[in-house]
């Protein structure tokens, strides 16, 4: 029997409800269906990761499972002519950590279709300090991209700004040339957020009570990756044909808002996933990030952690306490 060292995920014992994370050796054996074995070196903590191995939300719809819904290492043992021993790869979404074993692990099997290679001029840490979030954010700026809306047009605003999707979407905004105004519920991280790019700071309680159903236009994009009402406000303020990508549900999974700023002022919502975004579109996203990312900002975003600490700062991101992106070197 070959095992190797990972956290799992187990329905808890009948009579009780929830899921209960623990620490095992997980059989070979037991790996599920895919033509690539990776050995895993690093991992990240995502709020998904936090509501996982908390249990807060059922996210984990497969028992046991191995969370962590990103991972990159390399590769073991390969049946797929797209890959080969010895690549370099990194996985986000599809499901791995909820549905198919996941990044908390020293080995990982997964379909190639799953897997992109690791994009020229970022190590495995770096891609993983992107990681899920990180490559959200890029397709946040990608969507408001597409649509049309340019800097030209006045400020963004990122949301959540000193969490992971909010720092990433903050240093990628202000790659591109925005004015970017960044939204946070820390004022110690106001620094911080400077540092990254943001240009103004907002208090984040301006956003997060109800609001009207029209305001002052503020921005012309945005960034979302809390919701409920600070969404609602969000497209409130936005200006004239202006448009705002959402991926996130932080405060909350509701939008308490109206049609008048997409029927007054033809403002759009940009609906994200990063989850089951098709192959082409990571790729581009990833090969956007490896040329556009200041790698020294995203140093200062990001935190390294030892897997034993995973638990910990599960919790944590949960509670806010987080700041920009959590590594876990797997080791
Ligand atoms: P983080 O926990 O790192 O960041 C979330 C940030 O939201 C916090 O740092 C905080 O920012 C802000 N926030 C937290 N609670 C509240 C609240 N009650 N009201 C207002 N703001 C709040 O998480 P991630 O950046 O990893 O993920 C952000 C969101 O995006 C999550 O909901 C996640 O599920 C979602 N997501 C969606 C993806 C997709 O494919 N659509 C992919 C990845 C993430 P601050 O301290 O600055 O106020």
């Amino acid at each position: 029997m070959s095992t190797f060292r990972a956290i799992r995920i187990d329905k808890a014992p009948e009579g009780q409800k929830g899921t209960i994370a623990s620490w095992c050796d997980f059989d070979e054996a037991d790996l599920m269906d895919g033509d690539v074995t990776v050995r895993v070196t690093h991992s990240t903590v995502n709020y998904k990761d936090g509501l996982a191995i908390t249990g807060k939300s059922p996210v984990v719809r497969r028992f046991p499972m191995i969370p962590g819904i990103d991972f990159a290492g390399v590769v073991e043992h390969s049946q797929s002519g797209e890959f080969k021993a010895g690549d370099s790869v990194v996985l986000t979404g599809w499901g791995v950590g909820e549905t198919h074993l996941g990044g908390y692990a020293q080995k990982a099997q997964v379909p190639a279709s799953m897997l992109v290679p690791l994009p020229d001029g970022l190590s495995a840490a770096q891609a993983m300090a992107v990681g899920t979030a990180g490559f959200t954010a890029m397709l946040c700026v990608l969507a408001l991209e597409d649509h049309g809306v340019t800097p030209g047009a006045g400020p963004a605003i990122v949301t959540g700004a000193a969490g992971g999707v909010g720092s990433v979407a903050v240093a990628l905004l202000k790659a591109a040339g925005w004015r970017v105004v960044a939204s946070t519920g820390r004022a110690s991280e106001a620094d911080y957020l400077r540092d990254l790019g943001a240009d103004e700071i907002l208090d984040r309680a301006e956003l997060s009570e109800p609001g009207r159903p029209l305001g002052k236009e503020r921005w012309a994009a945005g960034v979302d990756a809390v919701g409920s009402h600070t969404l609602a406000n969000v497209l409130a303020q936005t200006s004239y044909r202006g448009a705002v990508a959402a991926c996130g549900l932080a405060q909350g999974m509701d939008l308490p808002a109206s049609v008048a700023p997409f029927i007054l002022r033809g403002v759009s919502l940009l609906g994200v996933d990063s989850v089951m975004c098709p192959k082409p579109e990571r790729i581009a996203a990833w090969d956007r990030l490896a040329q556009d990312l200041d790698l020294d900002k995203l140093a200062a975003m990001t935190t390294h952690i030892p897997f034993d600490n995973v638990m910990d700062v599960a919790s944590d991101i949960l509670a806010g306490k987080v700041r920009g992106r959590v590594v876990v070197d797997i080791g």
